[in-house]
């Protein structure tokens, strides 16, 4: 499914680059390992799709404000059409002043405040990548949305507040599940799509689903031994779920496209009206 996203993406960059390639800026401050191996990932697929990129490391110690100095830089380029500063930020940086001082048009991550409103009014916009790839994949699965119930597990800005809006907006009744839920395993068994984005290994298990739902397991985490497992037991979506996405694999490959492909969106914008 990621080769067929960037496949569709090929010729609108061939297109755009009889002008000039997209653009896309990554900070990524410090030497997290994780964010390390994202960031590669996201300059492997800029390279392997003819978007330009542009990977800026500024060290660990760098202050709020000259944080902020180089997403002002960037804003300011017209060559660079999408600005990513990748997460987690060091603990001396002020994140919120970071992700509000994107220019909202470059915010190809789609966590600047305006696009969220852009996502909560239904206003078109840059969507979050992780839950703009799980819509892909419901619509591309032909999985039925409408009139569904869906469960989303975890409540975070990135992953689980976001994909219950585009869940919403599809006319999926929502429930939205933290860890104050009563009863989660009960809610959850009420799901026919059920989201798990809660960041624990293994935690939901096969009885923790209606027979038959769609399980989407967004959850990275990395074991001792270096293995990264999702949030749902495997053994028990097997058994009981009609479709599940694996982890690795899954969603995580996805969430790169939909960053591939907001990056071409800003591209034609930024052409279109240049
Ligand atoms: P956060 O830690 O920001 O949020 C986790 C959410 O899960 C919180 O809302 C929390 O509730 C809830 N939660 C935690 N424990 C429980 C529990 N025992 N019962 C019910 N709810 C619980 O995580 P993210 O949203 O950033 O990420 C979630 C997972 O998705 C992580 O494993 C992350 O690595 C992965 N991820 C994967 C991506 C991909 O591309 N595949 C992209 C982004 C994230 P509360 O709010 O009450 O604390």
């Amino acid at each position: 499914m990621r080769d067929q996203i960037l496949a569709e993406l090929r010729p609108r960059v061939q297109k755009l680059a009889a002008r000039r390639p997209p653009g896309l800026a990554v900070v990524l401050v410090g030497h997290d390992p994780g964010s390390e191996i994202y960031v590669r990932n996201k300059i492997k697929a800029c390279a392997d799709l003819g978007i330009y990129s542009e990977k800026i490391t500024p060290n660990e110690t760098i202050s709020t404000g000259d944080l902020l100095g180089i997403v002002q830089g960037l804003n300011e380029r017209r060559e660079i059409d999408g600005i990513l500063v990748q997460m987690p930020l060091p603990k001396q940086i002020d994140s919120r002043r970071i992700l509000v001082s994107v220019n909202p048009d470059k915010d190809v991550d789609g966590f600047h405040p305006m696009n969220i409103g852009n996502l909560v009014a239904g206003i078109p916009g840059p969507r979050a990548c992780t839950p703009a790839g799980i819509m892909e994949l419901l619509r591309r699965y032909e999985i039925p949305v409408q009139g569904q119930k869906a469960v989303v597990v975890g409540r975070s800005d990135i992953v689980g507040k976001p994909i219950a809006l585009l869940l919403l907006h599809q006319n999926a009744t929502v429930t939205i599940c933290h860890s104050k839920t009563v009863n989660l395993e009960e809610e959850c068994r009420r799901a026919d799509i059920l989201v798990a984005a809660m960041g624990r290994p293994a935690f939901l298990k096969g009885d923790a689903i209606k027979p038959g739902a769609t399980v989407i397991d967004v959850g990275m985490n990395r074991l001792p031994d270096g293995k990264v497992i999702g949030d749902v037991d495997p053994e028990g979506m097997r058994a009981n779920a009609a479709a599940f996405t694996p982890v690795p694999g899954g969603v995580g490959p996805l969430t790169v496209a939909m960053l591939m492909s907001n990056t071409v969106a800003a591209a034609e914008r930024h052409l279109c009206s240049a």
